[in-house]
This record gives structure tokens, C-alpha cells and sequence, in this order.
């Protein structure tokens, strides 16, 4: 369960990025979050990934304060930012170095049959498509089993029907025992498609300064 407290964040030029954010989002949940270019959702992303410190407010993972990266919270950026000179399956193990060998091979086994790659675990990365990167990206973040995983805008670097296959692909990933997804995205369809809850970040007029709307809920 990811907890957002007033949250907020102005940056030392004095741009006033988010403030007073009020956040609950389940276990097992996927929220998107949307709005358009500079209403806040990289540093939205980015404070509750411990990458940045927020000016006010607190980030809970489960009741427990993240304030810097934090094996609880998992994040997939645009691109896949795999390590080139590592093979798919050494990627995916990447978090998991303080496990015996055996079991962090089953790990890895099982988190790339997940995604539909046991048959790419010896390729590197410049040996994918885009679409796998992304799917060896989403693995490797879900390994070491985070509480919470954070997308930011995962495939709209993907051609349309990659793109919808990972959707699909994602959506059917997302049952029994996961973590809180939260979906950053400036795309609406995808978030509708995708999400049980969609929340979206709008500046206050004449100021940068964004709130938070909590759409309807999908029926
Ligand atoms: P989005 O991801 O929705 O485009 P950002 O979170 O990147 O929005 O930016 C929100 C606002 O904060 C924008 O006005 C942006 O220019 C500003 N901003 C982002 N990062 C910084 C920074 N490091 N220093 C100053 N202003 C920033
Ligand atoms: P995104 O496409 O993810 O919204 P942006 O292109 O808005 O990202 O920003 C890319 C990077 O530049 C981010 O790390 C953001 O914090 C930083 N940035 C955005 N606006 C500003 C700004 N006004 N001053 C300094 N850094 C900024």
C-alpha cells in the first residue's frame, strides 16, 4: 500500500511543482497517473521513488517512510535502461545479488516466463526489440518483489501494436498477490484501459502548482 502525505515539492528556483498531494492506493491496485506536459508527474514519480526529496510531506510504502531508493518501491522509465553488457536472465537477477545462486535463478526463471521471455534469458540487450527491453525491464523491476512499482510512461516509446500487446500483457500480469502499480502516463486511453483508478495532476491556474482530481473509478 503506497501512502502519499500532504506532499509536496518546490524546486530550489522557487517552481512550485506539487503540493498538499493526499494519496491512498492499495495493494494490488493500478492507478494511472495523468495530465499534461509540466503538471508534475515526473517529480510525482520521482519523490515516491526516493529519486528526489519532497519539500514537504512524506512518502509510505506499507506505513514505512521511503526518503531515498528503496528495494520496496520498483520503477520502469521510458526506455528500458537494461545494462548492455549483461544477458536478459543477469539482468532480471540484478536486485537479487543477496540471494543463494539457486534461488535467484528460480526467481529469475520465473519472473521472464512471466513476461513470455524464458527462451531470451542468454540474449543481450541489444538482441531485443523494444517490446521485450520493456518486458526484461518490467521482470528485472518486479524480481526483488517490491511493494510498489512505478511505471513512467512505459510504452509510449513502442509502435501501436507493441504497444497494445504489452498493455494486454500487463493487464493479465496484474491478478492475485501484486504490488500498487502506479501508471504514469499522458496517454487517457491507455490509463482507462488500464486502470481501476485514474487520478489526474492539474496546474492551478496561472501558476504551476498541481492538484490532484481522483477520476471515477471504472464501473
Ligand atoms: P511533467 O513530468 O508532468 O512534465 P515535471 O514534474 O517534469 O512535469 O515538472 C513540473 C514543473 O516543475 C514544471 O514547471 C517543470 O518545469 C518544473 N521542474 C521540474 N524539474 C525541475 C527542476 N529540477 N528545477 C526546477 N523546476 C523543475
Ligand atoms: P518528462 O518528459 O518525463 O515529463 P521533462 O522533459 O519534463 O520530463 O524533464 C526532463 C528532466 O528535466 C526532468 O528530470 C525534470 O526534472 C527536468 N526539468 C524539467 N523542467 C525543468 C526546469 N524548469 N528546470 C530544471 N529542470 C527541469
Amino acid at each position: 500500500m503506497l501512502t502519499l502525505r500532504n506532499l509536496g515539492k518546490t524546486y530550489e528556483d522557487g517552481t512550485r511543482a506539487l503540493s498538499g498531494i493526499e494519496l491512498q492506493v492499495e495493494a494490488g491496485e493500478i492507478l494511472a497517473v495523468v495530465g499534461g506536459s509540466g503538471c508534475g508527474k515526473s517529480t510525482l514519480l520521482r519523490l515516491i521513488a526516493g529519486l528526489d526529496r519532497p519539500t514537504t510531506g512524506q512518502v509510505l510504502v506499507d506505513g514505512e517512510p521511503v526518503a531515498e531508493p528503496h528495494p520496496l518501491v520498483g520503477v520502469v522509465f521510458q526506455e528500458a535502461r537494461l545494462f548492455p553488457w549483461l544477458s536478459v536472465a543477469e539482468n532480471v537477477g540484478f536486485g537479487l545479488r543477496h540471494l543463494p545462486a539457486s534461488e535467484r535463478a528460480a526467481r529469475v526463471t520465473a519472473e521472464l516466463e512471466r513476461v513470455g521471455l524464458a527462451s531470451a534469458a542468454g540474449r543481450l540487450p541489444r538482441e531485443l526489440s523494444g517490446g521485450m527491453a520493456q518486458r526484461v525491464a518490467i521482470a528485472r523491476a518486479l524480481a526483488p518483489r517490491p511493494r510498489v512499482l512505478l511505471l513512467d510512461e512505459p510504452f509510449s516509446a513502442l509502435d501501436a501494436l507493441t504497444r497494445a500487446g504489452l498493455q494486454d500483457q500487463l493487464a493479465r500480469l496484474w491478478t492475485g498477490d501484486r504490488p500498487t502499480l502506479v501508471l504514469v502516463t499522458h496517454d487517457i486511453e491507455e490509463a482507462a484501459v488500464l486502470a481501476d483508478r485514474v487520478v489526474v495532476l492539474r496546474p492551478r491556474p496561472g501558476r504551476v502548482d498541481a492538484v490532484i482530481d481522483i477520476a471515477l473509478p471504472r464501473p
